[in-house]
């Protein structure tokens, strides 16, 4: 997907979910299954082995959900509940559901994966992240607050989301600068910086993760950090001009399958 194209999907896609969000809670954290409910969305929690995290099925006109516990937990857990958002996406996203009522796909199985490369999928999660977490009430819970730990977490109990999804909507609403590198197994897989974040030059992927780094401790030295850590520029960037002697915040996000996300930004003095 070109990124003028994505750029121009996310705003309809967004406004859409918003718009849904608002207009059923206003007031108050989103329930997926309600607004199923209410759109004559049967559902149903059950356990499906493998086979998908969530699961939309067109038939004779009705649409029916499918949320797969054996991979979700339970039934409010932030995940099952970003995984039944991400399935409401597939029916109100029209190409979505127009290509499952004319038969065009079998149904939308989806997984929660963090960075899927399809298109759809990747509409259908930007779908949830901005029905779960609309953009208003979020901004207003990060005003005149500073970056730090405790924010996410209050953010992630708030919207009873994942650490994960409120991370990258923090970072998709350009809430601080800051830079998010993604490593797993001790290699870089990608860094992304906001905007505004001070330093621009990084290492690339597939890059070994720096031994001074919180994220190269737990990889080299299997040491694992709950509090936020201090670095140092010239420790994750490679910009030919930097005051070394700044100092950096990283805060590690410990993910299965070896990944680690470490958020990055300025120490306040
Ligand atoms: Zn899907």
């Amino acid at each position: 997907m070109s990124s003028f194209f994505w750029e121009a999907r996310k705003r309809i896609v967004g406004s859409l979910a918003e718009e849904i969000s608002s207009y059923y809670f206003p007031l108050q954290s989103v329930d997926p299954a309600l607004i199923a409910n209410d759109e004559g969305i049967t559902f149903s929690y059950g356990n499906y082995q493998n086979s998908f995290d969530g699961l939309l099925q067109h038939q004779y006109g009705n649409f029916h959900i499918y949320i797969n516990l054996d991979r979700l937990q339970f039934e409010n857990a932030p995940r099952t509940r970003f995984t039944f958002a991400h399935e409401l996406a597939h029916y109100y996203i029209d190409d979505h559901r127009n290509a499952l009522k004319n038969g065009l796909v079998p149904s939308h199985p989806s997984f929660n994966a963090l960075f899927s490369k399809n298109p759809v999928e990747i509409e259908a999660d930007y779908f949830a992240a901005c029905l779960l977490m609309p953009s208003k009430s979020f901004q207003s819970r990060c005003l005149k607050k500073p970056l730090c730990s405790d924010l996410i977490a209050e953010l992630a109990k708030y919207f009873n989301t994942s650490i994960s999804s409120v991370i990258f909507r923090y970072f998709e609403l350009n809430m601080f600068p800051m830079a998010i590198v993604c490593s797993k197994n001790g290699r870089i897989e990608w860094v992304r910086p906001t905007r505004d974040f001070k330093y621009k030059k990084f290492y690339d992927k597939g890059d070994a993760v720096p031994n001074s780094t919180a994220a190269g401790e737990f990889f080299f030295q299997n040491r694992k950090y709950e509090t936020t850590e201090i670095v140092y520029p010239d420790d994750w960037f490679l910009d030919e001009e930097m005051d070394t002697s700044e100092q950096l915040y990283e805060k590690c996000y410990y993910q299965s399958n070896n990944t680690v996300f470490s958020l990055i930004w300025k120490k306040e003095k």
